[in-house]
C-alpha cells in the first residue's frame, strides 16, 4: 500500500517533487522525481520551500540557472506576491567576504535559519530513501547536517565513490553512499545551484 514518506498516512496522497520542483525554471525537466505524500504534509513544506528557494538563488557563486531563478522567481515573483517574505529577507542581509577562483570578492548575503534548512535537507534525504530505498526504513534515523564549501578535490572524490544524481542544468546534484545495505546509515551530499553545499549523515 502506498503510504506518505513522511508521516505514514494512507490518506489525502499526492505526489511530492523530490527535490522540490520550484527550484526549477520552466520548462521543468521531465525526469524529476515524485513519492507519495499526503496534502497536510506536502502543504506544511510549501513555504519552507519557496524560502529555501530564496537562500539558494541567492548566493555570489550561483550558476547562470541559479540567477535565472532568482531573477524571475524570486524577484518578480516570491517578492511581488509577498511584500512580507521580500522584507524578512531584505533584514536578514548581511556583509560577507568571499572568496571565488582565488579573488576576494565583498558582497551580502542572506543569512538562513539552520533549523529550516535542515528541515528541508532531512525532508530530501526522506524523499530519496523512499524512492530509491523503498525498502529502509527511516523512522527513529537520526540526521546531522553540516555545510560544505563545495572545492574541485571533493567533488572528484564523490564522483569516484559515491553514487551521483542530476536534476536539471545547473539546479541540483546529489551524491549518496550506503554504509550497508538496508540499514539507514549513510551519506549524502546535495548542491544547491553548484554553489550552495551540503552533507547530511545519517545512522
Ligand atoms: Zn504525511
Amino acid at each position: 500500500m502506498e503510504t506518505c514518506y513522511l508521516c505514514g498516512s494512507i490518506d489525502d496522497l499526492t505526489r511530492d517533487h523530490i527535490p522540490p520542483k520550484n527550484l526549477f525554471p520552466s520548462p521543468k525537466p521531465s525526469n524529476l522525481i515524485t513519492v507519495w505524500c499526503c496534502r497536510k504534509c506536502n502543504e506544511r513544506y510549501s513555504l519552507i520551500d519557496e524560502s529555501f528557494r530564496i537562500f539558494t538563488s541567492s548566493v555570489i557563486n550561483r550558476s547562470k540557472t541559479g540567477e535565472s531563478v532568482w531573477n524571475k522567481k524570486v524577484m518578480q515573483s516570491s517578492f511581488v506576491r509577498s511584500p512580507k517574505l521580500k522584507s524578512a529577507t531584505i533584514k536578514s542581509l548581511v556583509p560577507i567576504e568571499e572568496e571565488i577562483n582565488g579573488i576576494k570578492v565583498k558582497a551580502t548575503g542572506i543569512t538562513y535559519p539552520i533549523k529550516k534548512t535542515k528541515s528541508f535537507l532531512v525532508r530530501l534525504t526522506k524523499g530519496f530513501t523512499r524512492h530509491f530505498n523503498p525498502e529502509i526504513d527511516l523512522a527513529g534515523a537520526k540526521f546531522k547536517v553540516y555545510h560544505i564549501t563545495p572545492n574541485q578535490q571533493i567533488v572528484d572524490m564523490l564522483h569516484q565513490k559515491f553514487f551521483y544524481v542530476e536534476k536539471g542544468d545547473g539546479v541540483f546534484r546529489m551524491w549518496r553512499m550506503f554504509v550497508k545495505d538496508n540499514v539507514p546509515e549513510s551519506v549524502w551530499v546535495y548542491v544547491f545551484y553548484d554553489g550552495l553545499m551540503f552533507m547530511i549523515k545519517v545512522n
